[in-house]
């Protein structure tokens, strides 16, 4: 059976502060979520920090990660063992902003996936259409091409530490989540691509439902048979919400 996670993509948002309230916050009730794995994903220059106030039972990931595997000339990126250092444990990989608003082709995202597992850091891959590609009917072409990138360049085998977040574009921070049946329709479709090609990974890797999850939805997404968790946003900033959901799990 698989362990259900509920992980907080903080994008970028966060202070010192505010940070370490949040954090007390979650802190205080752990222990009511205790069969859930938490993860918290604070951007790349709070998690020392957030890393130094991580509550019993939370985990910490960072937001991206460079697809460089030594250290050189590449200013404002950030190399894989610099996080492990941190004691990050999962990374986000290919999240629809970095590839839309920063460019980061299939390609890029499967080297930044191979870079991660380089360095013991769990990729949380992260796949979705937009809605443009939805009403054509290309859902399942999108996941199609995002997965097989990824299986390409690192092989079937690397699914066996990894995560997948099915994150639909037009869900994403608009307040429109998918429905149950969109979101497990989509889940299954990655599950069996997987399952062609190594049944035992795609019937052991944890596939994560984003998009507009907050605790009143996350009931019904969650009970899901291919839903093993969420990738919460907005609602990962309140920690009554972020719970709430994981309450869900
Ligand atoms: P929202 O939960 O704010 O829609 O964001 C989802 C997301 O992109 C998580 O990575």
């Amino acid at each position: 059976t698989r362990k259900y996670l509920v992980a907080g993509n903080w994008k970028m948002n966060g202070s010192l502060k505010a940070n370490a309230e949040l954090l007390s916050s979650i802190a205080a009730k752990t222990g009511e979520v205790a069969g859930v794995e938490l993860l918290v994903c604070p951007t790349a220059v709070h998690l020392e920090s957030v890393g130094k106030l991580l509550p019993a039972g939370v985990v910490l990931g960072a937001q991206n990660l460079s697809e460089q595997t030594k250290a050189g000339a590449f200013t404002g990126e950030i190399l894989g063992s610099m996080l492990t250092e941190l004691g990050v444990r999962y990374v986000l990989v290919g999240h629809s902003e970095r590839r839309s608003l920063y460019g980061e082709s299939d390609l890029r995202v499967a080297e930044k996936f191979k870079a991660a597992q380089a360095q013991n850091l769990v990729p949380v891959l992260c796949v979705g259409e937009t809605l443009e590609e939805r009403e054509s009917d290309q859902t399942e072409g999108v996941l199609t091409r995002q997965l097989n990138a990824v299986i390409e360049l690192c092989g079937i085998d690397s699914f066996a530490n990894a995560v997948i977040a099915y994150e639909p574009v037009w869900a994403i921070g608009t307040g429109k989540t998918a429905s149950p049946e969109q979101a497990q329709q989509a889940h299954a479709f990655i599950r069996g691509l997987l399952s062609k090609r190594n049944a035992t990974i795609a019937g052991s890797i944890r596939l994560l439902y984003g998009g507009s999850v907050k605790p009143d939805n996350a009931n019904e997404l969650f009970a899901c048979a291919d839903i093993d968790g969420g990738l919460i946003g907005g609602a990962s900033l309140k920690a009554a919400d972020f719970l709430g959901i994981a309450l869900a799990a």
